[in-house]
């Protein structure tokens, strides 16, 4: 006897459904880009029981015709794509045919539709695939679709939903997904009867105001910045985190095309253009939405969509950390410093004994760093340093709570240090207690950064060359990373299959030290193996780290008034490029409100 059958349909489609639908979130997901993709410009969805006894989207978009909507509840039946090739020019949300399949395989479901052009519309019940009646009725034009008792012919699905509290937000976050990429859409979202949403039309900005603004009394929106770039190969628009809000509660969206995406790649980079701006832990807030040919990416890779592959994704990643530098840098936060120099203020030379001058904030807001050159794909992070003008001319004072304060003039006393630790300093504002360590790093690092932009090798050679002994593993990346390390001044050349010589060494490194300074940047190149781009920065952070002086050094009048007169003029001074802080501020108040009250 023969033992292949082919599966029912029924139960094809229920394992079929395995894939596409895992939780009520993955349902709504699924009506909603339907209702999309029929151009509808209002959807209501209504929820009970966090989607486990209904799920309702009501839209006004083309609606079905009668055969259609018997056709769509087949298996890959869509009207979205007829050939292969149709998949790489893909505008609509839905294309794989199977969501519909699968919904009506696992649920009770419940459909009315109308075309504009049609007197009657259709009202269909399907339950388990198998249709239990189809009749013509009176409808609105549109899509009205309930899902009923999602999973309730698979008990193992069902057992594995959650409390309905995490269906529910999961719920929510997929709503949000859908919501802030179609702003021009309204939405109302109902749950147990309860309002939750309601979003008018508009622009993205206002959405985003209207689903993070709830809680909170000031503007939200006003927290970010706008970012935006168009180029050949990407354009990309969106709203930025100012680094003084980013916190452990952050929103991070990244969108393509109007579809939501994930993307720990080009999050790689958003993060790369905070670096120095921010607290350990805290993490910038970002909705960022990028358009590109739709053949240059491919959509296809994961069942639920939310991966995407983009052709040119290095490209990307350095217009994206360009573009986020940029917006920060314009802001005055962030050490960008390749905009229009017309209407700056010149700096004077800062003197540590002299009265600090007041700080100035330039911002060009029509500047676009892709205007001047459509050489994309030189490294932006150099084209953001390399300034006619030196930035260490101008002094940041807005990018942090803290760093308000410094807007008074700051008058210097002579420093003294404390411990060997910490340099503490009277001025205007207060007592700055200035970690001596961290404050040098800041400079270094900054120093190197631009030794490395201009190109400026500097090099002690070693009368006798030190020989590094690496694995295979490590041999690889050090090859990789000679350029990089040499414009630091690290000179290496491969003495054998197994090591190199360390022939010459950055001035402030001492030679017994090198190896490991050079073991500590190696970790960080193999931890971002795959971000070359970021390799320079790697090293200078680094070295910085490594080169600057320790705690437990006693330091002379000079060389604490030279630290602060440098630290001052970095354009980030707060915290470190790794997100420590460096100066505590102790304000006159504090002092007699805490100490001697
Ligand atoms: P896909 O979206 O991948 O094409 P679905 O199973 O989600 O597959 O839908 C099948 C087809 O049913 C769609 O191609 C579309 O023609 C039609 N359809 C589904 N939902 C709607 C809706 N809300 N309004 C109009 N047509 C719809
Ligand atoms: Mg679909």
């Amino acid at each position: 006897m023969d033992i292949i059958h082919l599966l029912p349909d029924n139960v094809a489609n229920q394992i079929a459904a395995g894939e596409v639908i895992q939780r009520p979130s993955s349902c709504l997901k699924e009506l909603a880009e339907n209702a999309l993709d029929a151009k509808a410009d209002k959807i209501q969805v209504i929820v009970q029981d966090a989607g486990r006894t209904l799920l309702q989207v009501i839209d006004n978009g083309v609606g079905m015709s009668e055969t259609d909507v018997r056709m769509a509840f087949e298996r890959h039946a869509t009207s979205k794509i007829s050939k292969a090739s149709d998949l790489f020019s893909l505008r609509t949300m839905g294309f794989r045919g199977e969501a519909l399949a699968s919904i009506c395989a696992i649920a009770q479901v419940e459909v009315s539709t109308r075309r504009e052009q049609d007197q009657l519309g259709t009202r269909l019940e399907i339950d388990g695939s198998k249709v239990q009646e189809q009749e013509l009725v009176q409808c609105p034009v549109g899509t009205n679709i309930k899902v009923k008792n999602l999973f309730y012919n698979v008990p193992v699905r069902r057992k594995f939903l959650k409390s309905d509290q995490t269906e529910f937000r999961n719920i929510l976050n997929e709503f949000y997904r859908i919501a802030l990429v179609y702003p021009k859409v309204a939405f109302v979202l109902v749950h147990n009867d309860e309002l939750i949403l309601e979003l008018n039309a508009g622009t993205e900005k206002q959405r985003i105001e209207a689903i993070f603004g709830k809680s909170s009394r000031n503007s939200y929106t006003a927290n970010f910045v706008e970012i935006g770039a168009d180029t050949e190969i990407v354009s990309i628009r969106g709203f930025i985190g100012k680094p003084e809000f980013a916190s452990k509660n952050h929103q991070q969206y990244f969108f393509v095309n109007g579809r939501y995406m994930r993307h720990p790649y080009f999050h790689k980079a958003v993060l790369n253009a905070y670096s120095g701006m921010l607290q350990q832990e805290a993490n910038p807030s970002y909705f960022i939405y990028f358009e590109v040919n739709p053949d240059t990416i491919d959509v296809n890779i994961h069942p639920t969509k939310t991966e995407i592959k983009f052709a040119d994704d290095q490209l990307v990643f350095q217009i994206l950390l360009a573009t986020v530098r940029e917006a920060l840098g314009k802001f005055n936060i962030a050490p960008s410093l390749d905009f229009d120099v017309s209407g700056k203020i010149e700096m004077p030379i800062l003197n540590t004994t002299s009265i600090m001058p007041k700080p100035v904030c330039t911002r060009d807001v029509n500047y676009n760093p892709f205007k001047q050159s459509n050489n994309v794909s030189s490294s932006n992070w150099q084209t953001l340093y390399s300034n006619p003008d030196d930035y260490t001319e101008h002094t940041t004072l807005e990018d942090t709570k803290q760093a308000v304060i410094f807007e008074d003039e700051i008058w210097w006393n002579v420093p003294i240090q404390y411990v060997d630790k910490y340099i503490c300093v009277a001025s205007s504002i207060g007592l700055l207690i200035i970690d001596q360590h961290r404050a040098h790093q800041a400079i270094l690092y900054h120093q190197y950064v631009k030794q490395i932009l201009d190109e400026r090798v500097i090099s002690q050679q070693l009368l006798f060359p030190e020989i590094w002994e690496l694995n295979p593993e490590s041999m690889m990346i050090v090859m990789d990373a000679l350029d990089e390390l040499h414009s630091v001044g690290f000179d290496l050349s491969q003495f054998s299959k197994t090591s190199f010589s360390i022939n010459g060494v950055p001035p402030n490194v001492e030679i017994a030290n090198a190896k490991v300074v050079l073991q500590e940047i190696l970790i960080h190149l193999q931890e971002n193996a795959k971000l070359k781009e970021v390799w320079r920065e790697q090293i200078a952070k680094q070295l910085a780290l490594h080169t600057a002086i320790p705690y437990g050094r006693h330091l002379t009048d000079e060389e604490m008034q030279d630290i602060i007169s440098r630290l001052f003029k970095l354009p980030t001074y707060m915290y470190t490029p790794d997100g420590k802080k460096i100066i505590h501020v102790l304000s006159d108040e504090e002092i007699g409100k805490n100490m001697f009250s």
